[in-house]
């Protein structure tokens, strides 16, 4: 009798596609996985503005935590959090429920993408610490007048994404892991971060270390970006950084992210809502596919990955069917149509 090999069995991802472009960019996804036959299936959840506008202070009810948790994977497209309306972003609150501590935000050139910055080789990846810092969200009002928000940061935290971010550095074959923080001015919680990156980087001598102050870090990252490889930063430091990283090689509708925990992990595009362009067929669905991109590493389908790369690659490198926001004239293609390429150079790979 001749053997068959099995079909590779599916993966259930809980799917939110979340606010403004979130559903047009999840649905662009989710056609390109289809087209590639992506071993994925999807159970599709709520969370965002319509789950706070229903009444569920935390924006993101218990069905769809509990399909999180069963899963352990989802993709998710952008949450609003409307002023009025709960209290702290969903965003905050799945990443806390689920301890996803680490957030993952890799920066390279991409193909055919012009930005002033072209051939100087920018490839790094920003380790953003995700749970604790200025958005462990405890701030309250002291008087009518005075508003207080605690910086909380703790050593244990410190440490488990100091060693992630030294494991990304040596799992990529990366060279140099540099920790940005504010530690000249927050001696004790900044500065917390700064000790205990030199005390855990013995441990990893195959990989350069220095430090940096978080200021010049941008300052650097605009002058000589090449020199990164990979940062370790606290939570807002890198919220603000990836973005300015992000603008480097062509801006929010490229750029990826995974938010990691030890049970659990969620994949999104680093940019939020989009309202201007919602509901348009507009929107760049580049970071949130690069975004399931790395998800289909992480659950093992590296064929298909790589497939899906090179295919969205091969479009971005043709430069036909570019989105507006990469157009360098200005007036790109719509949503669709980039999806139709994309999924018509599947062959191409
Ligand atoms: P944004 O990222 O939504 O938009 C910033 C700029 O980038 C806008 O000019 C927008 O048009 C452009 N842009 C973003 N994504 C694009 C894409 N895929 N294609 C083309 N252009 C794109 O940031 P914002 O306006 O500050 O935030 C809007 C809402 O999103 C807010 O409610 C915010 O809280 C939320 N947000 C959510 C997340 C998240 O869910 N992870 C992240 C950031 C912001």
């Amino acid at each position: 009798m001749i053997a068959t090999s099995p079909a590779l069995a599916k993966t259930l991802v809980t799917a939110l596609p979340g606010d403004g472009i979130g559903p047009e960019v999840f649905e662009a996804t989710r056609r390109i996985f289809e087209a590639a036959e992506a071993p994925v299936e999807w159970e599709v959840a709520e969370a965002g503005a319509a789950v706070f506008r229903k009444g569920i202070a935390s924006g993101a009810p218990r069905e769809t935590l509990d399909s999180i948790a069963r899963n352990r994977i989802a993709l998710k497209g952008p949450l609003e959090t409307p002023v009025g309306y709960g209290n702290k972003s969903a965003n905050v609150t799945l990443r806390k429920h689920f301890e996803l501590y680490a957030n993952i935000r890799p920066v390279r050139e991409l193909p055919g993408v012009k930005t002033p910055f072209t051939g100087r080789g920018i490839d790094m990846v920003i380790v953003r610490e995700n749970v604790e810092d200025v958005y462990a969200g405890i701030e309250h009002m002291q008087t009518p007048d005075v508003a207080q928000c605690l910086k909380l940061m703790t050593r244990p935290g410190c440490e488990r994404i100091i060693r992630a971010a030294f494991g990304l550095a040596q799992a990529e074959d990366r060279r140099k892991l540099t920790c940005a923080t504010k530690a000249n001015i927050m001696k004790l919680t900044e500065g917390m971060m700064k000790r205990v990156f030199e005390e855990v980087g013995p441990d990893y001598p195959d990989i350069a270390q220095d430090h940096i102050i978080i200021d010049n870090c941008a300052h650097q990252l605009v002058i000589a970006p090449e020199q990164f490889d990979v940062i370790v930063t606290s939570n807002m430091n890198g919220d603000i950084i990836s973005d300015l990283a992000a603008g480097l090689v062509g801006g929010l509708g490229i750029a990826p992210s995974s938010n990691l925990g030890d049970h659990a992990a969620i994949f999104e595009a680093v940019h939020g809502s989009a309202p201007a362009i919602a509901g348009k067929g507009l929107a760049n669905p580049t970071a949130l596919l690069s975004a399931a991109i790395m998800m289909l590493r992480h659950i093992g389908a590296f064929e298909t990955a790589e497939t899906i790369e090179q295919a969205l690659f091969i479009t971005l490198a043709e430069g036909e069917n570019l989105t507006g926001d990469l157009s360098p004239r200005g007036h790109g293609v719509g949503t669709d149509k980039f999806v139709g390429q994309v999924i018509e150079n599947l062959g191409r790979t």
